[in-house]
């Protein structure tokens, strides 16, 4: 089976369209997203829409689908980020604010072998930045692979004999991971719509549970577009800015 992993997706259209453009070439069976639908971008109505319309496999919900949705309120957030979050919240139709507050929390599993979540296993809001974070879920897992967002940095690392080890960052078009047997694996995919690792373009992964294979993937999309979107909607202009330059 190959999945489509999305993840921080932050209702960029123009972003998840080239993705869908980019991954549909290199084909997948399934769809499955980690969180944070919304927050930030110009399109939450479009992006969830369009989420709905992939019918996701497995799905977990993020920070700023559960604000955006009513379920949180937004005292976690910074002013930019909770003036996203009050504008998304009216930007949303009925139908998909029900769609938004009725995605589970992580984690849930994909299959034997795969557990998703959009923080970390334990706490669904944890970011996962330090290598102390990053050991503490690798020791605890219940499965070999856990994918994971909410940082919006692609990288894969793993647990080798007590040890943790950078496997990969995603700087390039495509990189390629092989799962070796009995070693546990943290893979982020990175984020559709807000990366944040200086490289502006979206980030995806292609998972292929046949192969025991993840590829993390870069694709570039009209950032001018997604900007212009966010100004024409009101949003802080600095949310559309950090998209030129992926932070
Ligand atoms: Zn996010």
């Amino acid at each position: 089976m190959r999945y489509l992993i999305l993840s921080d997706i932050h209702a960029n259209l123009q972003a998840l369209d080239a993705v869908l453009g980019g991954a549909g070439a290199a084909g997948y069976d399934r769809v499955v997203v980690l969180g944070d639908l919304v927050g930030y971008g110009g399109d939450p109505e479009a992006v969830v829409k369009r989420v709905m319309s992939l019918d996701p496999v497995a799905i977990v919900r993020g920070n700023h689908d559960k604000v955006a949705a009513g379920i949180e309120d937004s005292s976690g957030f910074n002013v930019i980020a909770r003036r996203a979050a009050q504008w998304t919240r009216h930007a949303l139709g009925a139908e998909t604010l029900q769609y938004l507050a009725a995605l589970p929390a992580g984690p849930a599993a994909l299959d034997q072998s795969v557990l998703i979540c959009h923080g970390s296993p334990s706490d669904e809001d944890l970011y996962i930045f330090h290598d102390r974070d990053a050991v503490r879920a690798l020791t605890a897992a219940e499965r070999p692979v856990t994918l994971f967002g909410h940082t919006h940095l692609p990288i894969a690392v793993r647990l080798a004999e007590g040890t943790l080890e950078l496997v990969a960052r995603a700087t390039e078009p495509e990189t390629r991971i092989v799962f070796e047997p009995d070693i546990n694996y943290l893979v982020n995919p990175g984020s559709v719509g807000q990366p944040r690792d200086g490289d502006p373009r979206a980030a995806f992964a292609i998972l292929d549970t046949d192969d025991r294979a993840i590829v993390l993937c870069r694709v570039a999309y009209p950032v001018a577009e997604a900007q212009a979107r966010i100004l024409e909607a009101g949003l802080p202009p600095s949310l559309a800015h950090r998209l030129s330059v992926g932070r």
